[in-house]
């Protein structure tokens, strides 16, 4: 077969058989974020680029090499969101959220786009579900938005994650770490990516999170931010670990965690898996406290997190997490002759009007091959509609799971038969779980 375009490289398709996964992950987030009162936000898929280069940072990976920017017909420049942060604090900036209770509390589910080298886990479009807390500045905000990405994948049912988490101060303690690191770096000019050479200058801690294996070898050995901590900074970061102690929440002091963006303040973590290679993080973020007022708005300590939808889906597949089965038809309709789908294309109304989700056939298939095709879907029950039922009005329902057959009357109280027989399969579908 050949396509007059096939799909762009770095980009994944859900189809429908597997969309089930995606809606149960979307929905596992969506529920433990209500738990939290988190409520959903909607933001556009592209901003203008100076909200990106000013809300990521120009030094990042992100603004420098990995965004799809390009000129729309007006001649502005646009770039498709890379991340989700930036667009959710430019939208409660701009609608003066802040002047209402404080903190406010967003969640998303997006799309972003990063020019990146495609790998398994790593595309150009991707999906992530992230939350943002804007107002809050105790460190009991940073446990708690951790706490909610942790119950997450407690939910999904996702195992051997471990969390990892650092404080990367404020702009005061950091002026003395990024002296430091500026002093430590210098010696390895020779050595170090062309990238982290331009990094030294304007924003040294972000070779520590430069990928190249000899800029990682080097920044072994570099200068550890905690030791630079002022007091606020570090009384913040005690505060936070210990509220996760409380919480029964486990992790690990990571003092290499400076995460890829500019505007993160203090905590900063990440949730990591050894087990879907070398694409590890399955869940990042910590505090922007300087974000807001970098956007130009009031000052809003804020946090939030972003969670990779596709890592989750292939370390929940990995670890072989169970994902509830996936709806199927109720009920086939299958149809001998017109009369026959006159009648049925009535009772697929009732029964959906109903509630039930009903399926009949729309290639003038043999009866046979309709009941494949009501097998192959997994419909729950099915009824023949032909001449001798629309003239005795009656049918046999069969029921798929056991082979039973029940006579109904096709008008009468056909839907309240269903509803009986598929009451009866869910009742039995309890009892076989309640015994196994
Ligand atoms: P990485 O270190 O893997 O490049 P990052 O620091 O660039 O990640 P963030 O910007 O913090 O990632 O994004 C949050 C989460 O989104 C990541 O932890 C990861 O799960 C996911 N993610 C980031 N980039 C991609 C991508 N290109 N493809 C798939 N998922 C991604
Ligand atoms: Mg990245």
């Amino acid at each position: 077969m050949k396509l007059v375009a096939d799909a762009i490289k770095g980009t994944q398709d859900a189809l429908p058989k597997e969309s089930y996964k995606w809606h149960y992950i979307e929905k596992v987030a969506k529920n433990v974020a209500s738990r939290f009162d988190f409520k959903e936000i909607r933001t556009p898929v592209f901003e203008k680029t100076e909200l990106f280069q000013r809300g990521v940072g120009d030094t990042t990976d992100v603004v420098q090499k990995e965004m799809y920017t390009f000129n729309d017909k007006g001649g502005r420049s646009i770039t498709l969101r890379p991340e989700g942060t930036a667009g959710a604090i430019r939208s409660i900036l701009e609608h003066g959220l802040f002047n209402d209770a404080l903190p406010i509390k967003a969640y998303y589910i997006t799309s972003c786009y990063r020019y990146e080298k495609p790998q398994a886990g790593r595309l150009r479009e991707f999906h992530q579900f992230g939350v943002e807390c804007v107002g809050a500045k105790s460190p009991i905000a940073d446990a708690e938005v951790i706490m909610l990405g942790n119950s997450i994948l407690e939910q999904l049912g996702i195992n051997n994650i471990s969390l990892e988490i650092n404080s990367i101060g404020c702009p005061k303690c950091r002026a003395e770490y990024t002296k430091a690191l500026k002093k430590y770096f210098s010696d390895y000019k020779e050595q170090l990516c062309e990238t982290c050479l331009s990094r030294l200058d304007r924003n040294p801690m972000r070779i520590l999170d430069c990928k190249s294996p000899v800029c990682s070898k080097i920044a072994e050995n570099a200068p550890v931010i905690l030791d630079y901590l002022c007091d606020e900074c570090k009384e913040h970061f005690e505060k936070v670990k210990s509220y996760l102690t409380s919480a029964n929440i486990q992790f690990t002091v990571n003092p290499k965690i400076v995460r890829g963006l500019d505007y993160y303040t203090k905590t900063v973590f990440e949730f990591i898996t050894t087990e879907i290679g070398a694409q590890g993080a399955v869940c990042a973020g910590g505090r922007y406290d300087g974000l807001a007022e970098e956007l130009g708005g009031p000052a809003l300590p804020s946090l939030g997190f972003a969670m990779g939808l596709e890592r989750i889906l292939l370390l929940m597949e990995k670890q072989g997490c169970e994902f509830p089965d996936d709806d199927v038809a109720d009920i086939y309709i299958a149809t001998m002759g017109e009369k026959a789908k006159m009648k049925a294309i009535e009772l697929c109304k009732t029964l959906r009007d109903e509630g039930f989700s009903a399926v009949t056939d729309y290639s003038d298939r043999g009866i046979k091959a309709q009941m494949k095709y009501a097998n192959k879907i997994g419909a729950k029950f099915s009824i023949v509609i032909g001449d001798n039922e629309i003239d005795s009005g009656k049918a046999t329902l069969k029921n798929m799971l056991t082979g039973e057959n029940t006579e109904v009357e096709i008008d009468g109280d056909f839907v309240n038969t269903l509803y009986k027989a598929n009451t009866q399969n869910i009742l039995t579908d309890i009892e076989n779980t309640a015994l196994f």
